[in-house]
C-alpha cells in the first residue's frame, strides 16, 4: 500500500490538469508525496513505495525537515466521505471539459 494524497479539488478545477499514473497511466488526482508521483489509489493498494523508480520529492523531503512543507490538500485517499466531494467536483470538471 502505497499512501497517497488527494490533489485539492479546487487546484483541479482551476488547472484542469490530470497526471497520469505512473504505474497504469490513467487520470488520477492522488499523489505519493514523499516522492511527488501521481499514482491511482487502485495501483496505491497494489505496490509499494520501493516500486516508484522516479523519485522528484527532495524538495517535499526538504521542506518536511525544515518544517515548512504546506499540504496541499489534506485529505487522504481513504476518507471516502471527502472522496465523494471530490469524485462530484471531478464529474462537474469533466462535464465541463465536454463542451
Ligand atoms: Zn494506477
Amino acid at each position: 500500500m502505497i499512501p497517497v494524497y488527494h490533489e485539492e479539488p479546487e487546484a483541479i478545477l482551476q488547472f484542469q490538469i490530470y497526471e497520469l499514473c505512473i504505474f497504469c497511466n490513467n487520470s488520477t488526482d492522488t499523489w505519493h508525496e514523499n516522492t511527488n508521483n501521481p499514482v491511482c489509489i487502485g495501483c496505491a493498494k497494489t505496490h509499494k513505495v520501493s516500486d516508484i523508480l522516479e523519485d522528484h520529492g527532495q524538495n517535499i523531503r526538504k521542506m518536511k525537515r525544515l518544517g515548512t512543507f504546506e499540504r496541499g490538500s489534506s485529505i487522504k485517499a481513504d476518507q471516502s466521505n471527502k472522496v465523494n466531494e471530490i469524485q462530484k467536483n471531478l464529474n462537474i470538471l469533466q462535464s465541463n471539459k465536454v463542451k
